[in-house]
């Protein structure tokens, strides 16, 4: 056996490892997601309240309105009655019938206001079942997140008593070769195999007297280039092809 090949079946486990830790990573995110799904909800249903506010408010300025210039009408009325001519009578009744338009000037602007208002609720109704519809969401999420976890952490601590018993196997010096190798690799696999003549993660061309050296198998020979620990693997020997047969 490879001086390299003892290290095949601890960097399988510290990949896993790392592939369930990542995984891990994704949960908060996620959740993260479904909350600000939530939010976004829950600022259009501000939204559409405010709308309705604002036109209610409006429309109640403008009823105000109507009512000064009915005051106003009334007053002009009573000027009428005391009219000293016909061409008085005749002028206050102008003025009568001007404010009268006005009035249904303003009457028209709050239906369309009101048609509005109404919008305005129904755009409410569709944000509050929004917003309800992303609590549920997020609470499904979470929900998920945490049985994933329970999975995940659960896998963790089983493959790291399998780690322990495969690191307990490897000689301490050889294993902290193997632990910088592994912290170059930055999460991926600290090995990498020969492939023709190059490293097969970093790709760089590999003098020949490195390929045999990992060969011979007596050494510790790490990439120069990547710093992974260099192993032949049989599926890619140095003939050159790259096949991948199972
Ligand atoms: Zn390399």
């Amino acid at each position: 056996m490879a001086i390299a090949d003892q290290f095949i079946g601890l960097s399988e486990i510290d990949v896993q490892i790392k592939a369930a830790e990542d995984e891990l990573a994704f949960g908060p995110r996620d959740i993260a997601l479904a909350e600000a799904d939530v939010k976004k909800a829950e600022v259009k249903l501000h939204d559409a309240g405010q709308i309705s506010t604002n036109m209610a408010k409006q429309i109640h300025t403008l009823e105000i309105d109507i009512d000064k210039i009915k005051e106003d009408i009334n007053k002009t009325k009573t000027f009428q009655r005391e009219a000293k001519s016909n061409k008085e009578y005749q002028i206050f009744k102008d003025k009568i019938d001007g404010e009268e338009k006005k009035i249904r000037g303003i009457e028209d602007q709050i239906l369309g206001m009101m048609e509005q208002q109404e919008n305005s609720k129904a755009a409410q109704k569709a944000a509050q079942d929004e917003v309800a519809k992303a609590k549920k969401e997020l609470e499904q999420e979470k929900k998920e997140v945490e049985a994933t976890k329970k999975k995940l952490d659960a896998k963790i601590v089983e493959l790291n008593k399998k780690r322990q018993e495969v690191v307990a196997g490897i000689d301490k010096e050889d294993l902290e070769i193997y632990e910088r190798a592994r912290r170059s690799a930055r999460g991926k696999s600290a090995l990498a195999p020969i492939r023709g003549v190059v490293c097969g993660a970093c790709n760089v061309k590999l003098p020949s007297q490195v390929i045999n050296l990992v060969m011979i198998g007596k050494q510790i020979i790490n990439c120069m280039s990547c710093y992974r620990i260099l192993y032949v693997d049989e599926h890619s020997d140095t003939r050159g092809d790259d096949e991948d047969e199972e």
